[in-house]
């Protein structure tokens, strides 16, 4: 009985390290990846998203009028068109 509550004992001893040892990975691996969204986000202020990266205009072609050099959302024959309503703000921005 004494053998048996021994090994016991040192089970219970085993899995408390073990899930201490797991604990602490726990902590480095949650500061690891804070350090890394950290450098993440510092990277992807590097890199400019393709959205909102300026296009070369000459290539694109207007839907609107069917014009070279202009998207159709800046097309004069359509701003033209909805003049009226193009003072009013937050409209083209749907
Ligand atoms: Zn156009």
């Amino acid at each position: 009985m004494h053998i048996e509550h021994a090994k016991m004992t040192d089970t219970i001893n085993i899995l408390a390290m073990e899930r201490k040892a797991l604990r602490h990975q726990h902590a480095k691996k949650d500061y690891l990846i804070a350090r890394l969204r950290v450098r993440i986000a510092s990277l992807e202020q590097l890199i400019p998203i393709p959205n909102h990266a300026p296009r070369d205009k000459s290539t694109v072609t207007c839907y609107e009028c069917g014009v070279v050099g202009h998207y159709s959302n800046e097309c004069p024959k359509k701003l033209a068109k909805t003049a009226p309503n193009a003072a009013a703000p937050g409209k083209s921005r749907f």
